[in-house]
């Protein structure tokens, strides 16, 4: 018996929401009383398997087969489910991004078994009826519900709703290899071409995002945040008001309808915290809000707080930082 965690990788580079669901999964696991292996499919796995050990892995099955040269979600899923198949496992899981839910669905739907996405807790007292919560509405509304049957329990772990974490104990993270039976009609899917639109930090990654609301007031006032964010190493981000106005592009918006941040610091100028925005910027470990109005939800949900016209404390704080650093 065991716990397999799908790791997702692209081209050998492994995704962080990976180690987010082995942490995940070796909990589970160690709950269980079973091993947990990471599972790497395709080329470039072998690269992406170096730091699974540290993260729990007892072993690691890496997946080959010629067809499988990029992602394909076709022949990823049905990889998966004849690893599933040989092996036996208690439970199945990945990160719930787009690539975790698309494979694992794939894997619940060939082998006609219940799914349920986005999990942020599994209770497994019952052996046969799990108690799982899941976020649901970009973060807005957690669910319970009970994954009920006696086959193999599948699952995702919701990204950013736990923190990677490093194993205590040393796991051998021993590789295995598996090669599937595929057909030729899955590579239908998989990836042929990729137009790289951002490279480096992301929104969605940075350790640092500066974020601009209306309370910027146009496109040009954005510019200082540029510059704060450059001092800073991080991006710039910001609310749904702004891109309806037109004055920063959709990928630059964090929210329900944007992207989901993590940062170390969210500095939020101008933003009032609607929950549409609140459930994009609430995993962010501190909140810097600077807003005219003490009430703003923003300022209710941050650590720290300045209370004035962002036109003025903006450039008051770069001029302190430019000060510090010359
Ligand atoms: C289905 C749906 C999905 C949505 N998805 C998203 C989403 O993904 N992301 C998102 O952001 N929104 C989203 N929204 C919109 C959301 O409800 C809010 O309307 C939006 O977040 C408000 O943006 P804002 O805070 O910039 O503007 P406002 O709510 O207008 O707030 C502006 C803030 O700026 C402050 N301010 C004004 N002038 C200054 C100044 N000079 N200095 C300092 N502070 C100042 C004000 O006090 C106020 O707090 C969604 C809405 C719906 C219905």
């Amino acid at each position: 018996m065991s716990v397999l965690v799908l790791c997702d990788h692209d081209r050998g580079a492994l995704a962080e929401a990976s180690l987010e669901a082995l942490t995940f999964g070796r909990r589970l696991a160690n709950d269980l009383g079973v091993a947990c292996s990471g599972v790497l499919i395709g080329e470039g796995a072998d690269n992406a398997s170096t730091s699974l050990a540290s993260y729990g892995a007892d072993s690691i099955y890496l997946v080959e087969h010629s067809l499988l040269t990029d992602y394909g979600p076709s022949a990823w899923g049905e990889s998966l489910v004849q690893l599933v198949n040989k092996v036996g496992p208690t439970a199945v899981l990945a990160c719930g991004t787009d690539r975790g839910n698309e494979v694992i669905a794939h894997l619940a739907a060939s082998i006609d078994a219940p799914f349920v996405a986005n999990c942020l807790t599994a209770d497994t007292t019952n052996p046969s009826t799990w108690l799982m919560t899941r976020v649901q509405w970009g973060g807005s509304l957690l669910e319970d519900s009970e994954l009920s049957t006696e086959q193999v329990k599948i699952f995702t772990v919701v990204h950013h709703g736990i923190e990677a974490e490093q194993s205590e104990s040393s796991n051998s993270g021993q590789q295995e290899s598996f090669t599937p039976e595929l057909d030729e009609s899955v590579g239908q899917t998989i990836v042929a071409d990729r137009v790289v639109l951002t490279q480096g930090i992301t929104l969605s990654t940075s350790p640092v995002v500066v974020g601009g609301g209306r309370g910027v007031g146009s496109a040009e006032a954005f510019a200082p945040l540029e510059e704060l964010a450059e001092e800073l190493n991080g991006v710039v981000g910001c609310s749904r008001a702004v891109t309806n106005n037109g004055w920063r592009p959709h990928s630059d918006q964090v929210g329900q309808t944007g992207t989901r941040i993590a940062p170390q610091i969210y500095i939020a100028n101008g933003i009032s915290g609607a929950i549409q925005h609140w459930v994009g910027a609430m995993a962010a470990k501190n909140i810097l809000a600077i807003n005219i109005d003490p009430e703003a939800n923003m300022v209710a949900k941050a650590g720290y707080a300045v209370i004035g016209d962002l036109h003025q404390v903006v450039p008051a704080v770069l001029e302190e930082i430019r000060r510090r650093k010359s």
